[in-house]
């Protein structure tokens, strides 16, 4: 499996100095075959190297070739997912960066793991620079090493190695967790785990309503202020997501099944959410993002990552298997119209997705094909960043 881990640059002055320009250039690589591919219309990386390459080369002969080429993979993405906005009708302006990472590949680095140094081409010529691992990765630190990127932030130089890791031995068990993953409570597990915070969902709400004062004054500071509001909000959930992959996996035994709803269309899940105020967070809150968390987690201990279709699970007794939307919850719990089974909403929702996981396995194994209810089995993941 791979996984990502930051290397801390500690350059002397003059390598310093390099790292700097050697950024610059790679940028300005960038921008140029951003610049003409998209003139072009052109967001193939093998055309746009026949469009644009020589010229490129040209105008930045200190610039290592290999690192030309690698700008040029990522001026291909960059316009490549430009188009894909555009043919969804959004106006999208040429894509231009004011600090593109460059990015290195076995080519143009070398990490010694034993002298914690990095050979890296730089403009001018190769240098070799002393690196730190932080703690929270250094378990990830000695393995075969994929593309990096090098990175500035507030001023210390930063390598984003991919690494290759092998995966976990674990056997697989029995043990299935079905997570309902909530608005006032962010995750609840069928082993009675209630995760994540309460106080998320203020936090977000005052976000929310900050964007639409800011938004409705439209005067050119207030928009600055909105760009400012826009990344706190995305670090914020990117965080909160984190916190609460992490606390899923815990819940789980190495070697268990994680069970999630597909909530890829999650406006499905509104619907079954009656609550007006809390569903724009349904609404803007990414599933793909804590999905992909809770997938990379869950491979590190051995655990299996399904989805399983939502529908149904907030109405269905987890006790005798009524169907029925006045089974639904008064402040909180589900209370069942034919039993009189009574629990909290969210751990029975919980329970009935771990319960359809079962479903379709016996269905599956039956030899019966699972029409209704499919197991969606989750893509492998890569690394996060
Ligand atoms: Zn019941």
């Amino acid at each position: 499996m791979q996984r990502a881990i930051r290397l801390k640059l500690t350059p002397s002055p003059a390598q310093a100095v390099s790292l700097k320009e050697t950024s610059r250039l790679f940028t300005e690589a960038f921008n140029q075959f951003v610049r003409l591919g998209w003139d072009a219309g052109v967001s193939n990386a093998t055309k746009l190297h026949y469009l644009a390459y020589y010229a490129v080369r040209e105008s930045l002969p200190t610039l290592n070739s290999n690192l030309i080429n690698t700008a040029r993979a990522k001026a291909a993405e960059a316009i490549k997912s430009a188009f894909a906005l555009r043919v969804q009708g959004r106006t999208v302006g040429r894509p231009m960066s004011g600090a593109c990472p460059p990015r290195y590949n076995l080519h143009t680095y070398k990490v010694d793991w034993e002298s914690q140094t990095v050979r890296m081409s730089l403009v001018g010529e190769r240098q070799t620079i002393r690196f730190a691992v932080p703690a929270y990765c250094a378990h990830y630190a000695g393995y075969p090493v994929d593309t990096a990127d090098l990175i500035n932030r507030d001023g210390v130089w930063w390598l984003h190695v991919v690494v290759t890791v092998p995966a976990p031995v674990v056997e697989p068990t029995d043990e299935v967790i079905g997570v309902d993953l909530g608005l006032a409570q962010p995750a609840v597990t069928s082993n009675n785990r209630f995760l994540g915070k309460r106080v998320w969902k203020d936090v977000e709400g005052r976000l929310f309503f900050l964007k639409r004062k800011l938004q409705r004054k439209g005067t050119k500071s207030a928009k600055r202020h909105l760009r400012k509001v826009r990344g706190k909000q995305a670090r914020f959930r990117r965080d909160c997501d984190h916190v609460l992959a992490k606390q899923i996996v815990q819940a789980a035994e190495p070697g268990a099944t994680i069970v999630l709803e597909n909530l890829t269309d999650i406006r499905k899940r509104s619907k079954i959410r009656k609550h007006t105020k809390t569903s724009r967070r349904v609404h803007s809150w990414s599933f793909a993002q804590v999905k992909g968390f809770v997938e990379y987690k869950a491979e590190e201990r051995g655990c299996t990552v399904v989805a399983v279709d939502p529908r149904h699970t907030s109405q269905t007794c987890s006790c005798c298997g009524h169907v029925a939307r006045n089974n639904r919850r008064s402040r909180g719990r589900f209370v069942c119209r034919v039993c009189g089974f009574e629990l909290h909403a969210d751990l029975n929702a919980a329970r009935n997705i771990a319960a359809k996981y079962h479903a379709s396995v016996a269905r599956r194994d039956a030899g019966g094909l699972s029409v209704n209810q499919p197991i969606v089995p989750t893509s492998t993941p890569l690394a996060l960043e």
